[in-house]
């Protein structure tokens, strides 16, 4: 390799964001490249999570949707996403899942622009992104159409009602500029919606500077919020009251104990808000997110764009590896990706010898980047698993070929 095992831990020692690695259950012998997918536990959240449930679920009961602040839990922490994606106060709230939110800010937006029949996103986005709108556009049945385009700023034009994108592509990890695709959406009379689970806690974000109008963004991810931790929306603060959200529950209303039988929005962004929600999972959430608050994100994005390229640099001798990721600082989020056709076996064969990414369909080997626990020799120790992997052959074993059911 280009440079040595004790070059990387050179990097390591004068790495300021490396205390953060023990705030992280890291099992021994385990390097987690993975989590861009599940982020790991925070060393915290057992006994914060287990306090919620002994005191204030066994003991409080009830009385801890007040006692203990429940009921503000999702704004509270909403207030602290917003410092992370550089969101005013007052636009930010945890609830629901990514696609569940997606879904109504995506109806919402539609509704404002009752004149344009196409939701404009990229080629390969997220799938829930693009069967979201597919299936919203059914649903209405006035013709909207989900247009996927390679470039898609060339087909902007009048009939676009939202432009959807993910900030940084779950495959490649390229990455829009948020800034120039919401100014051009506006520019054609199109709303942006902008969805943040490959950026958020990653890359630097500024939501409020760069003019976005909605977003939604994933808690467990970067994150670290559990498996399956709530998600996040944002609203512009000028277009809170003017939205229209489809989904019109009791706690999106102005007063939910007033018990009224008609709906009447609650002011500002608590009208995002459906139903009741999930505890037990924001307390797990809220400490990863209280750890990403502390890291300073300038020192984040260094290390983030270091790490994939001493990845990129160790990889280019691998020739039968494509690499997927752009080269470019600017176009690049948190991740590196490489292609191969036997990418599924290789893959499962580096899981075995500790070195945890992942596959996605057809041909790619993902590797998540989380400044935050991932080391110089990480990398270093990854790339040399995934040399002798290939050099033995190793991937070639039967056991390697079967697909499961998440890969
Ligand atoms: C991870 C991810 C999601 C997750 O959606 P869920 O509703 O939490 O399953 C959505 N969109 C993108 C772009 C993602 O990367």
């Amino acid at each position: 390799l280009t440079l040595t095992r004790e070059e990387a831990a050179a990097l390591d020692r004068c790495d300021e964001l490396a205390g953060f690695r023990d705030r992280f259950v890291l099992p021994e012998g385990l390097i987690y490249l993975d989590g861009n997918s599940l982020g790991p536990l925070p060393v915290a959240t057992k006994a914060r999570v287990g306090e919620v449930v002994e005191r204030e679920w066994g003991q409080s009961l009830i009385r801890s949707w007040t006692d203990h602040g429940w009921i503000d839990l999702q704004f509270r922490i909403g207030e602290k996403i917003a410092r992370l994606i550089g969101a005013a106060p007052g636009t930010t709230v945890v609830a629901d899942s990514t696609s569940v939110n997606l879904y109504k800010l995506l109806a919402a937006a539609l509704h404002r622009r009752p004149d344009r029949r196409v939701i404009l996103t990229e080629a390969g986005n997220f799938p829930t992104d693009l069967y979201i709108a597919q299936g919203l556009a059914a649903h209405l049945q006035l013709g909207h159409e989900v247009r996927e385009a390679t470039n898609v700023l060339s087909t902007l034009d009048d009939t676009v009602g939202v432009l959807m994108l993910t900030h940084v592509n779950y495959r490649s990890g390229a990455m829009h500029d948020v800034a120039a695709l919401t100014r051009a959406a506006h520019a054609a009379g199109a709303l942006a919606l902008w969805d943040l689970s490959h950026s958020v806690g990653a890359v630097p974000l500024q939501l409020e500077a760069d003019g976005v109008d909605i977003a939604v963004g994933c808690g467990y991810k970067y994150l670290n919020g559990g498996p399956g931790a709530p998600a996040f929306l944002y609203i512009a603060k000028h277009m809170q009251n003017e939205l229209r959200l489809p989904l019109t529950g009791w706690l999106g209303h102005a007063a939910p104990f007033a018990f009224e039988s008609g709906y009447r929005p609650a002011p500002g962004i608590g009208r995002a808000v459906v139903g009741t929600p999930p505890v037990l999972s924001l307390a797990a959430l809220e400490i990863g997110i209280d750890i990403a608050l502390e890291a300073p994100m300038a020192a984040v994005r260094a290390k983030s764009l270091a790490l994939a390229e001493l990845f990129m640099t160790l990889m280019a001798e691998e020739s039968a590896f494509t690499l997927l990721t752009p080269q470019a600082a600017p176009r690049r989020g948190s991740q590196v990706a490489f292609a191969h056709p036997q990418g599924y076996a290789i893959m499962q064969a580096l899981i075995e010898r500790g070195v945890i990414g992942d596959f996605r369909s057809p041909d790619v080997l993902r590797f998540g980047l989380a400044p935050l626990y991932v080391r110089f020799v990480d990398i270093w120790d990854a790339v040399a698993t995934l040399r002798d992997v290939m050099r033995s052959a190793a991937w070639k074993q039967d056991r390697f070929q079967r697909r499961r059911s998440v890969t």
